[in-house]
């Protein structure tokens, strides 16, 4: 993990000086103690699951036992001679912070209670890695990406494109090689290169590491723990590769029929691929054998220790049109629908095919903006008004690896905030003389979108997730004057929202913890904090929030993919929690 490096060749401006971490003191996880109400999930209970013995994995193989992973020689899989590469500096390639304790040995059985399943996809990223994604954003389920740093020097988006859609990406060494016949030097050098180029890509380091081939020994074992890496093969295996770009359909059922022999474990790990040529027929079977699990009760997991479900966040704004909510559908566009009275409207679309997002503000008593990423990782922004006007998708460039947040102050003056490819914040504003540059808000954040929201006294509250999941906010006076990020705490690992509370004197914060929602109050300058408040459910998303006059309005995805909807009154306070109601 480059817990302290910037990247001059990111995009976005990079100030040094202004990077620090925000390694405050891990802060207790939102107690649900103080919840207001029992909050029935908003989301059917996941069925009950017979809970097999987690111990029905096969016996680790002998460390010298190559395993097939992988056409051999390497140079098939790699996007460019890593002779022709210039290195990063290993300066970067830290112990990776924020990682569970890295276990000793090899794992081989997805982790998680019940019956999990992990899809992992090594030797990427390559042409099919965007549509894998999207399939992954579909059905909002998290997978693990082995990437190989030379790949991930030459498509450096796709790198970014998985870490916005939620996905774990592990280490694969730098250019696949097979790792006992390398010296120790030589061992940690293709693990710590393979860092330095991610940590530079997204300032995110790995928690898991797959060696090529499924080839260790000792050496391996211990270079990997040292770095904060589980070391972590597979316990089916696909052989997809050996389709290569073939989409004969006996391909597609011999890759559906061996990841679903998996369906004798209770803990498989899936291994499929995504190398530079891409392979076709791993697309085609993949939603059939995520349907398969799915139908056989398992739950997707990641390789880093997450269970949580990865539907994409909503957006929601309110304008005198009423009430609008804006979601990614299944093909990438945004789409909105508006409550208009007690009627929602039937889906309208904006377009896009972007990769995340969206966030959306009322720009205006008449329209909204909304935001999202294309897939050169910048953001796009669309006005609509309430009219049914659109603008059309535009760029305002910038490098983000989370969705935007979005904010419009009583003086009009529109906010949007990111996390950038060095980990830092950034803010880009529209004023009257219209757009500023992307400037720099510091700290080091987890990668969740970050948000933004103006007070009635002309405060700008940002709020974001810190390395310890901890939310931090960072506030500018009236006057211009920025603080320092300061710790709210928290454990949180979704997206934040913001929203002024009616009255304008307050911010409202909604995240998710766990599974369930959670909701503080706090004053512009960050104190007065209420601590969290238990919103209950069993949310697959991070919340969206508006003002709507008298009323906070939040909307979450449900664990079964549909859109909930949860109303307080909002004044001074945010009190009178309705129940979580599906949307029609
Ligand atoms: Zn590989």
């Amino acid at each position: 993990m480059s817990s302290r490096r910037v990247r001059a060749t990111v995009v976005l401006c990079s100030l040094a000086g202004l990077l620090f971490a925000l390694a405050g003191p891990a802060h207790a996880a939102p107690s649900p103690a103080s919840a207001p109400s029992p909050a029935p999930a908003p989301s059917p209970a996941p069925a009950p699951s017979p809970a097999p013995a987690p111990s029905t994995a096969p016996a680790p193989t002998a460390t010298s036992t190559p395993l097939p992973e992988g056409p051999w020689p390497p140079d098939e899989i790699l996007a460019r001679p890593p002779a022709g590469v210039a290195p990063r500096s290993l300066a970067a390639a830290g112990p990776s912070t924020g990682c569970p304790a890295a276990p000793s040995g090899v794992q081989r059985t997805a982790p998680g209670s019940g019956k999990t399943v992990a899809l992992t996809f090594d030797d990427g990223p390559g042409v099919t890695t965007p549509a894998i994604l999207s399939i992954l954003q579909r059905y909002g389920i998290p997978a693990t990406f082995f990437n190989i740093g030379v790949n991930a020097s030459v498509r450096p988006a796709y790198v970014r494109s998985e870490l916005v859609t939620g996905m774990v990406i592990g280490n694969h060494t730098w250019d696949h090689p097979q790792l006992p016949t390398l010296s120790a030097s030589g061992q940690a050098s293709e693990m710590d290169r393979a860092t330095a180029e991610q940590s530079a890509l997204t300032a995110v380091g790995s928690c898991v590491f797959r060696p090529p081939y499924g080839e260790f020994n000792a050496t391996t074992l211990s270079l990997a723990q040292q770095r904060g890496m589980a070391v972590w093969n597979w316990s089916v295996d696909t052989e997809d590769w050996k389709a290569g770009t073939s989409t004969a359909s006996s391909w597609v059922e011999r890759i559906y029929s061996r990841a679903v022999a998996g369906g004798s474990q209770a803990h498989p790990v899936i291994l499929m691929h995504n190398p530079p040529a891409g392979i076709p027929a791993t697309v085609t079977a993949l939603p059939r054998i995520i349907d398969y699990y799915r139908a056989h009760g398992y739950r997707f997991v990641d390789l880093a220790g997450g269970t949580g479900q990865r539907a994409s966040t909503p957006a929601a704004a309110t304008t005198a049109a009423g009430l609008h909510v804006l979601v990614r559908n299944a093909a990438g566009n945004i789409i909105e629908r508006t409550l208009r009275g007690s009627t929602w409207s039937g889906w309208s679309q904006l377009g896009g095919s972007v990769v995340g997002g969206p966030a959306a503000a009322a720009t205006s008593s008449a329209g909204l903006a909304a935001v999202a990423i294309g897939n050169d990782n910048a953001v796009y922004r669309q006005t609509v008004s309430d009219g049914g006007a659109r603008s059309g998708w535009g760029s305002l460039s910038g490098v983000t690896t989370t969705r935007p947040g979005s904010g419009v102050g009583p003086d009009g003056v529109e906010s949007i905030v990111l996390r950038g490819a060095n980990g830092q914040g950034y803010l880009r504003q529209r004023t009257a003389a219209g757009w500023g540059a992307w400037v720099p808000l510091g700290g080091l954040l987890a990668p969740y979108a970050p948000s933004v929201a103006a007070t009635a006294g002309g405060v700008l509250t940002v709020a974001g997730v810190g390395g310890n999941h901890a939310m931090y906010v960072k506030t500018r006076s009236a006057g211009g004057a920025w603080s320092g990020w300061r710790l709210l705490g928290g454990s949180i690992n979704s997206d934040v929202a913001l929203s002024p509370t009616a009255d304008g004197t307050k911010v409202v914060a909604v995240v998710r913890g766990g599974q369930n929602g959670y909701y503080s109050v706090v004053n512009p300058d960050g104190t007065g904090w209420t601590g969290w408040r238990s919103l209950g459910g069993s949310l697959a998303s991070g919340p969206a929030v508006t003002r709507n006059g008298a009323a906070l309005e939040v909307f979450v995805i449900g664990g079964d993919g549909r859109i909930y909807r949860r109303t307080a009154t909002n004044g001074t306070a945010v009190t009178g929690w309705g129940g979580w109601g599906a949307l029609p």
